[in-house]
């Protein structure tokens, strides 16, 4: 016994027994499968949910069936309920979720234990853009007939979610002109038969890689013409786009700060927190977005009663457009601002801006600073208003001491009035209203939880994926799993409730 032992044993207090730690065992457990997860589980409401739609469309293409060779395919629905699983818990990364299959419950339950290669499920989630798009109106169709889809209001909110290229991915013309000169030259020098002899397999990759980039750079140069296309003339040169995703546009994000991304616009169905339409676009602002949603809403649901926007949303245009649809529009009522640049750009002193000017409605007619009559010369009808020009006599303003101020850069001064069509000062004059702001007020609990679920629990804060079409897909993957996530808390949980 050791001297160490021997005065322990004496005080009466023994060395503490540890279970030994055995490694080098081998094991053979057995599995019960169907009970790796509990009754209440989300991932059974998931299959369960997914088993009363048709997914039929996900299946166009695959070449193993009945009567033929071939070995069987991975079944659709395990695959769609693999990555609505997968959103459910955060994780968009199709490796990560392959791993989750060896050793994650609930992906095991789902598979039953069998393993799911990251390509199959990466393949899977960009392949099925129409499948796609079906299974989110049949999930809806199916929240519509448990009550949940309701369209009596409709809030509609965008928000900026970042892609995946960073900010130092951003090149001019000239560069990416140059990097796709590289790229064909790469491609020439491959396909030159005394170039250096590589395997097979490196040499098939290698060239698989820099067409994919050659397309990259072509799509590149096509991006950047629509972004010269959108600036002023003097700040074309100016743009540039991303080499990593070229259909990703520097935008103001929400928490500040730019950074290259898309704007995706939300559409949730107030009543029951629904997402009942969801795209992804490049616009930086949100002006001409509640149109095109309204669009889809009524492909994929139908038509709302009243649609819900903050101010971002409110123009002309979109007012004249709802009430020309039957749709009723709750938004906030801003203070017109004067167009200072415009004026600025005239080179018109800020006394002889609109407001100096005096209208005479019985005559139809304005009166400048220095008295001289601005005469009607017109009228242009646009979305939602109706607007009148007026001029002065060139040979008055010609003569006039205030013309440098008052208009420096033309021969005559012009003035335009605008009246509201009837849709839009009905609009207005109910947005003064009581109700229409408690109905407003509505608006911000409902789509900004939505944003901010699909952000903090979904993980929807940097898109996976690159490119408009694939962004747009990763959109409805996250939304289908809200929506399914907001059904089984709403209905299919009550069935586990006790008495
Ligand atoms: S420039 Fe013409 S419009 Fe302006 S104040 Fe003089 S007369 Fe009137």
């Amino acid at each position: 016994m050791s001297a160490k032992k021997a005065d322990s044993a004496k005080a009466g207090v023994g060395v503490p027994r540890l279970k030994p730690i055995n490694r080098q065992q081998l094991l053979m457990r057995s599995i019960n499968v169907e009970q790796l997860i509990e009754a209440d589980h989300p991932a059974r409401a998931i299959w369960e949910m997914l088993g009363q739609v048709d997914l039929s469309r996900f299946e166009q293409g695959i070449r193993a069936v009945d009567g033929r060779a071939g070995q069987a395919t991975v079944s659709r629905r395990l695959l769609a309920a693999l990555w609505i699983y997968s959103y459910s818990e955060g994780v968009s990364s199709a490796r990560e979720l392959s791993r989750m299959c060896e050793y994650e419950p609930a992906c095991q339950w789902l598979t039953g234990m069998e393993t799911i290669n990251h390509h199959t499920l990466s393949d899977f989630r960009v392949d099925h853009k129409d499948g796609l798009d079906r299974l989110f109106i049949q999930i809806l169709g199916l929240l519509s007939a448990e009550g949940l889809v309701e369209l009596k209001q409709v809030t509609q909110d965008g928000t900026k979610i970042k892609a995946n290229a960073g900010r130092d991915t951003f090149r001019r013309e000239e560069r990416v002109k140059q990097h796709l000169a590289l790229a064909r030259e790469q491609i020439r020098a491959m396909e030159d038969p005394r170039s250096e002899v590589l395997t097979q397999r490196v040499a098939r990759a290698q060239e698989r890689a820099l067409k994919e980039k050659k397309q990259r750079l072509e799509l590149a140069l096509e991006e950047l013409k629509k972004v010269q296309e959108s600036k002023p003339e003097k700040e074309e040169q100016d743009a540039r786009v991303s080499l990593s995703d070229p259909q990703a546009r520097v935008m103001r994000t929400s928490e500040g700060g730019w950074a290259p991304g898309y704007n995706v616009q939300v559409c949730t169905d107030a009543g029951h927190g629904i997402i009942v339409d969801v795209a992804a676009s490049q616009a930086g602002n949100d002006r001409d977005q509640l149109r095109p949603a309204v669009q889809r809403l009524q492909q994929r649901v139908g038509v709302p009663a009243q649609m819900i926007a903050d101010a971002g949303y409110i123009s002309h245009g979109n007012i004249e457009a709802m009430g020309n649809e039957g749709i009723e529009l709750i938004g906030p009522v801003g203070q017109a601002s004067p167009n200072t640049h415009q004026y600025e750009r005239r080179g018109i002193a800020s006394e002889f801006h609109a407001e100096a000017f005096q209208y005479e409605a019985d005559k139809n007619q304005y009166v400048c600073p220095a008295g001289k009559i601005l005469k009607f010369t017109g009228k242009e009808p646009h979305a939602g208003r109706i607007k009148f020009r007026y001029q002065a006599a060139p040979s008055e303003c010609q003569s006039c001491r205030f013309r440098d101020q008052c208009c420096p850069k033309t021969k005559s001064r012009r003035i335009t009035r605008s009246e509201d069509s009837p849709t839009v000062k009905a609009f207005l004059k109910k947005m003064q209203t009581t109700e229409a702001r408690q109905i407003y007020r509505r608006r911000a609990p409902v789509a900004e939880f939505v944003n901010a679920w699909l952000k903090d629990k979904l993980g929807l804060r940097q898109f996976r994926l690159r490119g408009l079409a694939k962004v747009q897909m990763e959109c409805l993957w996250v939304s289908l799993t809200y929506n399914i996530q907001q059904w089984i808390r709403l209905r299919w949980r009550s069935q586990f409730a006790t008495a």
